[in-house]
């Protein structure tokens, strides 16, 4: 097996087009949340593209084989809330490109991230990294970015503040809704793909500051006029009353202050088709951790969209141990947390025809673990593999 897979291993530059074949052998396969298992499979990649999962899949001549006895496939999973914002990845056009293949294995794609969303960074540094890993230069995961998150006026979180004075004076505090419009359409000018707000912004320890809701309305409307999902970091019921009403379409956390989050809210924010990335690892501190699991599970419960997100980035500490630990703890099942790992981004990011289940004509992106998830809660950080259009991106000794 071990030479079976070291002529899978790409190098850095060649490996492009050459590897996109792919038979993984004689898998367990989870081809979507709700569908039953499939036993003893091997799933067929041509051309980046999946063309066959089943039992009696015959490979054609030539192509790579990834002997898979054990092993447990699902769809290629997404972190909806990272940032590469770390000092390592500055520079990102220049540094050299195993350097950089290297810490997106430390922090993403040997935890199976095949699709990652920078919510908030230097917009040119991370669409010039995204750049070098389209190319097939790099090996890393898709990368969806905002570029810049919006802040309200004057109220940098305390947070950022230790960063260069060069990275905050690039910061943008729109005080008007025009300047607000202006700063997203700077963004996408820079290649992002969404926009970020911070509806409520923690200027200090307890003092959250919101965004006024003129503003975020009008960065929301010029993201949504461009086709962009609109991302909020809510912090309290201030901070998410301004996402709602301004258009917000994903919570970047579950709010963490929670006067006033009642049930009529939640339903509200269901009704209003807004996702939640509860981000619970973050909070797992914090005294009302286990009324934050109980938000995010009862937005659940009233028929909400949750997606995985870990804050990896931001929180240096790259395990994600803890954040599956919460969810189980909340009440999830695995096919939920499986949903927030694929078919709920690829849903909310429109390419659930390419992207989120095991099935013919969908991208070769593929997490292996070696644990079903239906035995332990914690098996979703067992992974063995990360494959991105066929590509062995990451891989476990
Ligand atoms: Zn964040």
């Amino acid at each position: 097996m071990r030479i079976v897979f070291l002529l899978l291993l790409c190098i850095p530059g060649l490996c492009n087009a050459a590897a996109q074949d792919l038979a993984i052998v004689d898998a367990k396969v989870y081809p979507s949340p709700e569908a039953k298992a499939v036993k003893h499979a091997t799933i067929l990649i041509r051309g980046g593209k999946i063309t066959a999962v089943g039992e009696h899949v015959v490979i054609p001549h030539g192509v790579a084989t990834l002997p898979c006895t054990g092993c447990i496939v699902v769809a290629g999973f997404w972190n909806t809330h990272v940032h590469f914002t770390e000092a390592k990845w500055v520079d990102a056009a220049h540094q050299p490109a195993e350097k950089l293949a290297q810490q997106l294995r430390e922090m993403l794609t040997l935890s199976g991230f095949t699709t990652v969303v920078d919510t908030a960074s230097i917009p040119d540094n991370t669409v010039a990294l995204r750049r070098r890993i389209e190319s097939g230069e790099v090996m890393g995961p898709r990368i969806y970015t905002a570029g810049a998150g919006l802040f309200p006026p004057h109220s940098l979180p305390y947070y950022v503040k230790d960063m260069p004075p060069e990275v905050l004076a690039q910061l943008p505090q729109p005080n008007t809704p025009a300047e607000a419009a202006a700063a997203v359409q700077k963004n996408i000018a820079a290649g992002a793909d969404i926009v970020k707000l911070f509806t409520g912004s923690i200027v200090a320890p307890g003092n959250i500051v919101p965004m006024p809701l003129a503003i975020a309305t009008a960065a929301a409307a010029t993201g949504h006029e461009h086709g962009q999902l609109v991302f909020a970091h809510p912090s309290n019921l201030a901070g998410t009353r301004v996402a709602m009403e301004s258009g917000v379409d994903v919570l970047a956390h579950s709010p963490e202050e929670l006067d006033g989050i009642d049930d009529a809210l939640l339903h509200q924010m269901v009704a209003r088709h807004m996702a939640i990335i509860p981000t619970l690892k973050l909070f797992s501190r914090d005294s009302n951790i286990a009324q934050i699991r109980s938000v995010v599970f009862k937005f659940r419960q009233f028929g909400g969209q949750l997606m995985f997100g870990t804050d990896t980035g931001f929180l240096t500490d790259y395990s994600v141990t803890e954040e599956y630990r919460q969810l189980a703890l909340a009440g999830l099942t695995f096919r939920d947390v499986l949903a927030m790992l694929t078919t709920n981004p690829a849903e909310r990011f429109h390419v659930s025809k390419e992207k989120g289940q095991v099935a013919i004509g969908m991208a070769g992106d593929l997490t292996v673990l070696s644990t079903d998830p239906a035995t332990d809660s914690l098996a979703f950080t067992q992974v063995r593999y990360a494959i991105r259009g066929g590509k062995v991106i990451a891989s476990k000794p």
